[in-house]
């Protein structure tokens, strides 16, 4: 971890930003708890899951006694898991169709608890890949607030894996930018520094600090 801290660190430095405008997201899916608890012990408190299910069972018990805790999912979210999934994460980093903030608005309400929500925009229009399209995102971020009544603290991306990720972080903070969103979650174990420099305010990052997953 101390590694991925000082290379944060040093990106960050590159251009002038403070590392503590980053957050360090720990992504902890499909690690064995061997490889996380040291990471825990070491004072690492935020962490991201791709599945709700798992990401339940893992920290559903740890989270009580910690409360400092920030747990985020970065993975897709099915319509009917959106309860679940509001009332157990602190952060839910995408949002990309209307039938998902429908159910996470109702979750909200039904529950009183609003984790802070990021938009998924699949900046490389991948059909693969889950996000609204960039062309799609401005009315997407103002249907959640007009439509949906919730507030929206960022963008989150996944580039293509065969691409520079530069221009792809450009424009996602471009989006950012033009709707007023401070949020940046961009970059990975493979690219976390170049997000860094483009603006990213958290960056994922799983292998770099717990090794090649099962
Ligand atoms: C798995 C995953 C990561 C972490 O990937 P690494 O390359 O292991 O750092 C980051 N973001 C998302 C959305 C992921 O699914």
């Amino acid at each position: 971890m101390d590694d991925v801290r000082a290379r944060m660190a040093a990106a960050a430095k590159t251009v002038g930003r403070e590392l503590g405008a980053i957050t360090l997201v720990a992504v902890s899916k499909q690690q064995p708890w061997s490889h996380v608890a040291p990471v825990l012990d070491a004072g690492q408190r935020v962490f991201g899951e791709n599945r709700v299910q798992e990401a339940m069972v893992r920290w559903g018990e740890l989270r009580v006694a910690r409360p400092d805790l920030e747990l985020r999912l970065i993975g897709p979210l099915q319509t009917n898991k959106a309860k679940e999934a509001v009332g157990f994460f602190d952060v839910i980093e995408t949002v990309d169709r209307d039938r998902l903030a429908r159910a996470v608005a109702d979750a909200v309400q039904a529950l009183g608890r609003t984790p802070k929500l990021y938009i998924q925009v699949n900046t490389g229009e991948e059909p693969q890949k889950a996000g609204v399209t960039p062309a799609d995102a401005d009315a997407f971020v103002a249907a959640l607030r007009r439509d949906y009544g919730l507030s929206v603290e960022g963008l989150m991306c996944i580039p293509p894996a065969d691409e520079p990720a530069g221009p792809h972080f450009a424009l996602l903070a471009k989006i950012a930018a033009r709707n007023g969103l401070t949020g940046l979650s961009m970059g990975m174990s493979a690219d976390f520094e170049t997000a860094i420099r483009f603006g990213a305010t958290s960056v994922r990052v799983g292998s770099a600090l717990f090794g090649v997953r099962n």
